[in-house]
């Protein structure tokens, strides 16, 4: 490939259901880098495999991209020069390439049942022996070909691998691949269906598309000596690839699994995690910038990445690394930048309360569906063990003053919006009665909140107002009385 040729990437989704983050990944490092070299960043959907495909998939794939301010040049939405961009809508397209690559001898007609093919891999197995096609109609005459096709019996074309080859392949991130041939299964490219299969289809979109390079999961080598094979027999020019390492979970055993928590691109969304933070976290997942630098924006990163800095080590999606992110994004934002994310996670609160909220909370979540619990005292009636009224040296008599005199105290004040204010009145309170303030405190939040830990507990009186304050304090008051 000439290097004047122009950048061209995709991302090729299979609408079988969810997005995983880690194709938020790989999307990110193919649109990053067309951008940097001013080229173009195509979506393709590979919906070939009709049995696997969920109603509705390729819609939400495609929304969750651009939730996570991603885009595409080209795509099954917006067309581009090498419309359709779904793959079953290239049916004849690839009608053309399937017979070019029977009359080259390149592919054959394979006509074996299921149950003929289930006890060769049967026989395969308990000899020990590589799962593979064993060839048998790879030498049928013509005439044995026309006849079963005149009968209609069904059939799948199979790809001629060659044998006793050694294919080598240089892999952008792994350098050089080797594959005997001999290792290789002759593999379908039209299913009895009709149908081709992915490794059909993407290879002749990949041409056709002029995708010049392929970012992908490096669950996909296997395929690359067949597509080798196939384009070598097209007389075709491969792209250049790169097989990125997956994600593997925290404790680094075994691939990234719904047991350490979410995996779907949305959920991470869903969960109130910013996309501009995910996608800084992303970044440096099979990526580094070659010093310490942490924080990239978008356009920092089509700047700055570069192929050659990509990690043949498999990553660990740390979760703590990603909060610790996602905290820090948070904080950056202004108030009113944060007053859409309050709003969504909190759809109970009013305007005023949400904007009290906002600078008590922004420091103390790291994501924003942290809100919902810290704020659940806020919007829910409060219920609590009476011994958490009753700790350390507080007994029943001290702790029912607390509270029959923050009753009082707060009986007397009309307004609650000037916290300072009101904090000054109950130090005083403490003083008078020579009171030790973090105690009187706890007994104050729990009655208020029912969890001994919340934002400044103060702001509680201003957002739920002063009758359910006080209602709250009487419940503490015959909790008391109970004992
Ligand atoms: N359709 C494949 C997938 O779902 C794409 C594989 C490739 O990128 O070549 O991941």
């Amino acid at each position: 490939m000439s290097d004047t040729k122009t950048v061209r990437t995709r991302m090729a989704p299979s609408p079988t259901g969810e997005y995983h983050i880690g194709h938020i990944r790989t999307l990110l490092y193919n649109f990053a880098f067309a951008k940097q070299n001013n080229g173009q960043f195509v979506i393709r959907i590979e919906d070939t495999d009709q049995k696997r495909l969920v109603p509705g998939a390729m819609e939400r794939i495609l929304e969750v991209i651009k939730d996570y301010g991603l885009s595409w040049d080209e795509g099954p939405d917006i067309g581009g020069p090498y419309a359709p961009y779904v793959q079953t809508e290239r049916l004849e397209i690839y009608q053309k390439y399937i017979q070019e690559l029977i009359d080259k001898g390149a592919a054959y007609y394979c006509f074996c049942t299921s149950e003929r093919l289930e006890q060769m891999r049967e026989t395969q197995k308990a000899a020990h022996q590589l799962p593979k096609y064993d060839r048998h109609c790879l030498n049928l005459s013509q005439e044995e070909i026309q006849k079963n096709l005149d009968n209609k019996v069904p059939y799948v074309i199979r790809l001629k691998m060659p044998q006793n080859e050694t294919i080598v392949f240089e892999d952008l991130v792994r350098g050089q691949i080797k594959f005997n041939t001999n290792d290789v299964d002759d593999q379908v490219l039209v299913k009895s269906n009709g149908i081709p299969t992915y490794h059909l289809a993407a290879g002749v979109d990949d041409h056709l598309m002029q995708i010049s390079h392929v970012l992908r999961g490096d669950e996909w080598i296997s395929s690359v000596p067949k597509q080798f094979v196939m384009y070598r027999y097209l007389g075709w020019e491969m792209p250049k690839f790169a097989h990125l390492p997956v994600f593997l979970d925290p404790d680094g055993k075994g691939k990234m699994s719904k047991r350490h928590g979410t995996v779907s691109a949305r959920s991470f969304l869903d969960d109130g995690y910013l996309p501009d933070a995910l996608l800084n976290f992303l970044m440096l997942l099979g990526w580094n910038p070659g010093d310490e630098r942490e924080i990239f924006s978008l356009d920092d990163f089509i700047k700055e990445f570069k192929i050659e800095r990509l990690h043949t080590k498999q990553p660990i999606f740390d979760r703590k690394k990603l909060d610790y992110f996602n905290g820090l994004y948070i904080r950056q934002k202004t108030d009113q930048e944060l007053f859409p994310y309050f709003q969504k996670f909190l759809p109970q609160a009013s305007e005023s309360t949400i904007n009290i909220l906002i600078p008590l909370l922004k420091e103390r979540i790291t994501k924003f569906s942290d809100l919902i619990t810290i704020t659940k005292y806020l919007f829910e009636d409060v219920d609590y063990d009476i011994n958490l009224l009753l700790q350390k040296g507080v007994d029943k008599d001290l702790a029912t003053s607390f509270v029959q005199k923050s009753i009082e105290l707060i009986q007397s004040q009309e307004n609650f919006s000037d916290t300072t204010k009101l904090q000054e009145k109950f130090l005083n309170l403490i003083a008078e009665n020579s009171w030790h303030t973090g105690k009187f405190f706890m007994v104050f939040r729990i009655a208020l909140a029912g969890v001994p830990i919340t934002p400044p507990i103060l702001e509680t009186i201003q957002i739920i107002g002063k009758e359910k304050a006080i209602a709250r304090l009487q419940l503490a008051l015959s909790k008391l009385s109970s004992v």
